[in-house]
């Protein structure tokens, strides 16, 4: 049984306590990586070890980043980066997101989709993951947002913004380099693993679909898409994990359809079938992928 689906706060504020000496050695281990920085091509870079994966563009006078990593390395990001001018985050979790206050005190722009900022208002509470995270400081909230897409220049590059919605949360944005054909697709792609949707954002797995499809649509057969974490995917790897999600979310509709519970699909072991293929705990994943399933049944034709 999962101690995670209490819904009383009280109760789960309670098993949060019980559950911090283990979390606080994860995030220890998590700070002692070193971040390091990879040409992705002439004016792009990739830089790894800083919590998510985070890209940098050189422009003139200054650097302009598609997410900037967590909190712990933002210092570090910062000296490979140089001058930042702007920062671009893909959606609002702390891997992504948590150099924000050290960019914007540096000088740095902030940008975001809307819900992304006001998810950075609030005190998020993740009850598969027990934990708590609080609103973040005024400075970290991007002062610039948008809802559709967007479009810029930076050192002569055009990019392209936009929304995926409702996939891994509510606020995930693809930022497509045009011109040096890298495609950066936050945590909507998450190869090799059971996704993390985050189903109390809106984030659901038909949502992560849409938003490979979308990517696939961006991409030609030399594009580099960059997922958040994990090395660099092409056309043929995004679309090979749209495949597996697909059939993922197959075999869930399939037994909410036989009028299964998450904790019944649990029981069932209902991942059993790509256990080697995809890593990661399904138990957590079944909770939050039916959470997200059921928010949408209509779509789904209905349970009976
Ligand atoms: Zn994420």
């Amino acid at each position: 049984m999962l101690a995670v689906m209490n819904p009383h706060r009280r109760e789960f504020l309670r098993s949060l306590a019980a559950g911090t000496a283990a979390f606080g050695l994860s995030r220890s281990a998590f700070a002692d990586a070193t971040p390091a920085a990879s040409k992705l091509t002439d004016k792009l870079t990739l830089i790894t070890g800083a919590g998510n994966n985070v890209v940098a563009l050189a422009g003139d006078g200054g650097t302009l980043l598609v997410d900037c990593g967590d909190a712990a390395h933002a210092q570090d990001v910062l000296k490979l980066a140089g001058n930042v001018k702007t920062v671009i985050n893909t959606h609002f979790h702390l891997e992504s997101t948590g150099g924000n206050d050290v960019m914007a005190k540096a000088g740095a722009k902030l940008v975001s989709h809307v819900n992304t900022g006001l998810w950075m208002t609030q005190e998020v509470i993740r009850d598969f993951e027990k934990k708590v995270f609080p609103p973040r400081a005024k400075e970290a909230v991007p002062a610039e947002t948008f809802y559709t897409t967007e479009k810029a220049t930076f050192g002569g590059e055009p990019i392209e913004y936009g929304l995926m919605p409702m996939a891994h949360t509510d606020g995930d944005i693809y930022v497509h380099f045009q011109k040096s054909n890298v495609l950066v697709a936050g945590d909507v792609v998450q190869p090799g693993r059971l996704p993390m949707l985050e189903w109390f954002t809106g984030g659901w797995i038909g949502g992560m679909q849409e938003a490979h499809r979308t990517l696939l649509r961006l991409a030609d057969d030399n594009t580099k898409i960059v997922p958040a974490s994990g090395p660099v995917l092409t056309k043929s790897e995004v679309q090979a994990n749209l495949d597996v999600l697909t059939k993922v979310r197959e075999q869930l509709v399939k037994l909410l359809k036989q009028g299964m519970g998450a904790q019944n699909m649990i029981d069932a072991k209902a991942m059993k079938d790509f256990e080697g293929q995809l890593s990661g705990d399904p138990e957590v994943f079944i909770y939050t992928a039916y959470r997200g399933l059921w928010a949408h049944v209509r779509e789904l034709g209905g349970i009976v």
